[in-house]
């Protein structure tokens, strides 16, 4: 969930506007807290997008539907933001495609991109110029020592930047804890080469369906061992389609084969391409694992191959997923047993260095990465003779200035919740806690003339065992109408608030617990 704001005179912009996946709160997506950025307006005067990644794109449509603001974007990510407003009904918005070279006036600030390597096409970093000195912003990067066609660092322009004296950089950490350099996309690519052609029978090829490199390299080995394709799940079929709009793969049209026709093609003559390489419940590998697609059966001897790695937290679901393959013999290859399956979008520390070393920064901020990532990150840049270095945690409020570097402010952050593409309120997110660890309970009063009439009704849910339910749910009933006995209400909202008061106070002393309560008062006051 990146999201970072750069300062400078009257001129805001914001750079990326990510969002983060969880099940936290039963809520689906987590995004930050745009409560500063929005009083930023009207120096606020653009979103800057480094590349096209959920994690760096989606949170636009609810920062955007709080306030519109330019949206500038390399071509790949556009392509995919246009579609997400699409999605959020959101028109009228100024998306502006600016590919890695272009160079555009902010207010006061001028931002220039240079392409980097990532595990997506049109990644970008940023040289931000301001009345300081430069800032560069490398966005997610690595360094290829062997790029596929269309992947491009523009190595000679931060040679240039150096020369001219860079003031801050803004480094990628992710891969901070990776001693060496990354294994290259060529590699991944031959080894996946290798395990296609090595399958014998149906082969499933499931990876992050956002690295076109990866799609491309997908197609062209199906087409050259002779293997229709099937594209199976939503976000497959659609970057497949962003990819082949953008010129970055060639047509597939008489490559490609509906789930319907798999079954009239022999074993060997077809490859699924499946999105859901985390275990999401929904996807179309997971239908597959679980034998549940209604079109698309493996069978013993087919191969599913994970060309991706878990992103942590995920661990788990994706080897439920992996042991559902195995148990009915379909051979599983991921990245844990054959790690040359995979290459990741992200340098490991010999790119970090080279890319401190390419840029000779006066000052070094390391971003993107855990507190631990971020650390160990900067412990680098120190070995490589920078001095001036800060840590910055969230909220914090980093002042550059054109011999200083320091923390002089810290604003208020937060993460919002989102659940059916609405955000959760505090007071919903409050409430779920407490029924998800406690239960509810819900005490149902009728009222004559604002006197309670019969013995209150009680329904619980998660709170008490079997046998025990009614007898506890009618003892606190009885409880409820002794504690109210003789009073007389002159709202239902008064009531309310008395049964819930006086239910709390049952179940906390008589029993220890603390459910969600919740009253339901009928009758005239
Ligand atoms: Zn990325
Ligand atoms: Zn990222």
């Amino acid at each position: 969930m990146n999201c970072a704001a750069l300062v400078c005179g009257d001129t805001t912009i914001a750079i990326d506007c990510g969002i983060g996946f969880t099940d936290e709160h039963g809520a689906e997506l987590v995004h930050a807290d745009f409560g500063w950025l929005l009083q930023q307006r009207p120096g606020l005067q653009a979103i800057v997008i480094t590349h096209g990644h959920e994690d760096h794109i989606g949170a636009l449509p609810y920062f955007l539907k709080e306030l519109s603001v330019p949206v500038f974007a390399p071509p790949y990510a556009a392509a995919l933001i246009e579609d997400r407003l699409r999605e959020h009904r959101l028109t009228n918005i100024d998306l502006r495609v600016s590919p890695a070279g272009s160079q555009e006036q902010i207010g006061s600030i001028s931002v220039e991109r240079f392409a980097v390597h990532h595990s997506i096409a049109d990644a970008t970093g940023l040289i931000l110029d301001t009345p300081v000195g430069t800032v560069v912003h490398t966005g997610d990067f690595k360094i290829e020592s062997d790029p596929c066609e269309g992947q491009r660092f523009d190595r000679h322009r931060l040679e240039q930047l150096a020369t001219d004296g860079v003031r801050l950089l803004l480094s990628d950490s992710t891969g901070a804890n990776v001693e060496g350099r990354a294994r290259i996309e060529r590699d991944a690519e031959a080894a996946l080469e290798d395990w296609i052609s090595r399958s014998p029978n149906r082969v499933v090829v499931a990876t992050f369906s956002s690295n076109a490199f990866r799609l491309r390299a997908v197609l062209r080995i199906a087409r050259e061992r002779g293997r229709r394709v099937c594209l199976l799940g939503m976000s497959v079929l659609k970057h497949t389609e962003t990819a082949r709009a953008l010129g970055l793969i060639p047509s597939v049209d008489d490559l490609l084969v509906a789930p319907e026709e798999v079954d009239d093609l022999p074993r060997d003559r077809v490859l699924i391409l499946a999105g859901g390489t985390q275990g999401e419940p929904a996807s179309a590998l997971t239908r597959l694992g679980r034998d549940e697609h209604a079109r698309v059966h493996l069978e013993a001897g087919d191969t599913v191959i994970f060309s991706s790695r878990a992103i942590p937290g995920n661990e788990r679901s994706v080897f439920d997923l992996v042991n559902r393959f195995e148990r009915r013999g379909i051979e599983v290859v991921t990245r844990n047993r054959h790690p040359e399956i995979h290459a990741s979008g992200h340098g490991s520390r010999e790119e970090q260095r080279s890319m401190i070393q390419l840029l000779r920064p006066k000052a070094f901020v390391p971003v993107h990465g855990t507190h631990h990532h971020r650390s160990r990150h900067l412990e680098l840049a120190a070995e490589e003779g920078i001095t001036q270095t800060q840590l910055i945690e969230n909220g914090n409020v980093l002042e550059v200035t054109k011999d200083a570097l320091g923390v002089i402010d810290t604003v208020p952050t937060g993460r919002v919740y989102i659940d059916g593409m609405r955000p959760l309120s505090s007071e919903v997110i409050a409430e779920r806690r407490a029924m998800g660890s406690a239960g509810l309970v819900t005490v149902v009063l009728s009222l004559k003339g604002g006197r309670p009439r019969e013995l209150p009704h009680v329904l619980s849910r998660g709170v008490f065992n079997g046998a025990d339910r009614l007898r506890v749910e009618r003892k606190l009933g009885e409880h409820v109408r002794n504690r109210l006995k003789g009073r007389r209400f002159a709202t239902t909202a008064e009531a309310e608030e008395a049964a819930i008061e006086a239910a709390r106070w049952f179940l906390v002393h008589n029993h220890r617990r603390r459910p969600l309560i919740t009253a339901d008062v009928h009758g005239e006051p």
